[in-house]
């Protein structure tokens, strides 16, 4: 890992955090302005825990969740970080600041692969 980043290992924390329903999409403003808009889907496909780490050392590819899968329940993990809950039932994932500030810079959009 490069670590030439400035911000290397300063990480904001959230001031705001909004699930849109609706949308399926989770906003985050950060104490530094930031705002990112992650969608609920992707979420559940950056899942860090054991099962769907092993998952994807086994496939070589993360789950491709369903678009209209949405968050059920977001619980606080101490001050780093958020345990998510989702409308599949799967509830494991520990998703810190670090990872929910990095999976908001992934491109968007979810793009389905082309026929
Ligand atoms: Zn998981």
């Amino acid at each position: 890992m490069a670590a030439d980043a400035t911000a290397a290992d300063r990480v904001a924390e959230p001031v705001s955090i909004v699930s849109h329903q609706g949308s399926g999409v989770l906003e985050i403003v950060w104490a530094d302005d930031h705002r990112s808009r992650i969608a609920h889907a992707r979420l559940r496909e950056q899942c860090r825990c054991a099962a769907c780490e092993s998952q994807w050392r086994r496939q070589g590819t993360r789950l491709q969740a369903d678009p209209g899968l949405r968050l059920a329940q977001i619980h606080p993990v101490s001050v780093q970080g958020l345990n998510l809950v989702f409308s599949d039932g799967h509830g494991r994932g520990i998703y810190p600041w670090s990872l929910l500030r990095q999976i908001g810079e992934l491109p968007e959009p979810l793009t389905p692969a082309s026929p």
